[in-house]
């Protein structure tokens, strides 16, 4: 079978073209990196349990109403998603002070914040995803005042729902980051999240311990970052059927 057309290479995914127009296969690497891209490494089953938790609580939060990219899953590494036009916007909703907000503002880590914070930040790998405001967005175009309204109340549902969801499982839901894209329909577009909700773009904590259970594992070397993504996976109750043996060995591409 002919090898599909690889349309971009990401840090931590590939995408392909899809099997029908409008559509494209996202593949979920082990590659991991840090401090933009300075700290690289390998999370070895990292592609496999992000591919099953973006799955799981995108699925959930279609069910909710908010729209989505995600189609379906394909296999152990990739699944199936709508094409979008990526609005280069990182949005970031905070819960707990952590990271970059308590760098900056010397916020101790683990203070929970008087309300939900939301930046955004403008990608950007070769100025380093320099944050930016909304006046910044619609000044240049990235998007416009009525898409910034549907950003903000979609980020805000996701929040709420995966606070509760993450909760339920016994993770505090500290801060995540999220990305959306246009998705056109003839002469109607309509804004839906897209790239992928994953250990890799959330910050979890133990509700008890306040372990971390997400990169900063990895991005402060604190060890045991393929067991916290296992861990993120086995309480939503989405590991591998065939267990850990499912996430080792070689992958075939078609
Ligand atoms: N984040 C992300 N990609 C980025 C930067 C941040 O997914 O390029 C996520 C990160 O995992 C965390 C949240 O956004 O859940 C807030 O990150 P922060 O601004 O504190 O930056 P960091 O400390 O990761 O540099």
């Amino acid at each position: 079978m002919a090898r599909r057309r690889q349309l971009y290479e990401g840090k931590a995914k590939i995408l392909f073209e899809g099997p029908e127009p409008g559509t494209l296969v996202q593949y979920f690497k082990d590659d991991a990196t840090a401090n933009n891209a300075q700290k690289r490494g390998v999370i070895t089953g990292k592609g496999v349990l992000n591919n099953r938790i973006s799955e799981y609580l995108m699925l959930r939060l279609a069910e909710i109403g908010v729209p989505t990219h995600f189609v379906r899953r394909l296999n152990m590494r990739e699944q199936l998603i709508r094409e979008v036009e990526i609005i280069p916007i990182e949005v970031v909703v905070r819960n707990v002070a952590a990271g970059s907000l308590s760098k900056r503002l010397g916020i101790e880590e683990g203070t929970r914040l008087p309300r939900t914070i939301i930046e955004y930040y403008y990608k950007n790998d070769q100025l380093g995803d320099p944050m930016v405001s909304e006046e910044h967005i619609t000044a240049f175009g990235w998007a416009n005042t009525q898409d910034m309204d549907d950003i903000i109340s979609l980020s805000l549902r996701i929040n709420d729902f995966l606070t509760g969801l993450f909760l339920g499982v016994g993770i505090t839901l500290v801060d995540f980051k999220v990305e959306f894209g246009r998705l056109w329909d003839n002469e109607d577009m309509r804004i839906v999240l897209a790239d992928e909700i994953s250990p890799d773009n959330c910050r979890l904590w133990d509700a008890k311990t306040n372990e971390k259970m997400d990169k900063d594992r990895f991005r402060r070397d604190l060890g045991r970052v393929e067991e916290a993504y296992q861990e993120v996976a086995k309480r939503l109750g989405i590991l591998p059927e065939a267990g850990m043996r499912d996430l080792k060995g070689p992958e075939t591409m078609q």
